[in-house]
């Protein structure tokens, strides 16, 4: 059993579709064990994206990320952190896979929709950033 992070981003959050995607992990073999919405401070989002600092976009996702609330999770199964990216799709929209989460929310790539970690070593870092051990059933 694997454990990842996922976030639903304020674009998919202003749109009313929490539950749709959450249905995608759920029907897919993914529990949620760790759930909150919460609006994230510039300090909080810009610590978060940190290894992103140098990128020409890290400004905009920074701004983007504290634009309305988001929902953070922690997802639990087999092959959790694959089968997250698996779901997300391409991190373009537009080249995302037909059936993703991305290709059926997202409308940018700037906009798009979810944060999955790319890694199991990410997953454990992304997954203490947020939440405590008490948190996590
Ligand atoms: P992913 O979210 O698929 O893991 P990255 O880790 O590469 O993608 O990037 C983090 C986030 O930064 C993306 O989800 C997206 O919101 C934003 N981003 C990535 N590349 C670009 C880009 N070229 N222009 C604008 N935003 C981008
Ligand atoms: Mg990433």
């Amino acid at each position: 059993m694997e454990k990842t992070l996922s976030i639903i981003k304020p674009d998919a959050v202003k749109k009313n579709v929490i539950g749709k995607i959450i249905d995608r992990f759920e029907s897919n073999g993914l529990k949620i064990v760790a759930m909150k919405r919460v609006l994230l401070s510039k300090e909080v989002a810009g610590d978060f994206y940190a290894i992103h600092k140098e990128r020409p976009f890290y400004n905009d996702l920074v701004e983007f990320m504290i634009s309305g609330p988001v929902v953070v999770m922690v997802l639990e199964g087999n092959d959790a952190v694959k089968k997250n990216r698996e779901l997300m799709g391409d991190t373009d929209p537009k080249k995302a896979q037909p059936g993703t989460i991305r290709s059926d929310f997202a409308d940018s790539i700037d906009a798009n929709a979810v944060h999955g970690s790319d890694s199991l070593e990410n997953a454990t870092n992304e997954i203490a950033f947020f939440f405590s051990q008490t948190e996590i059933h």
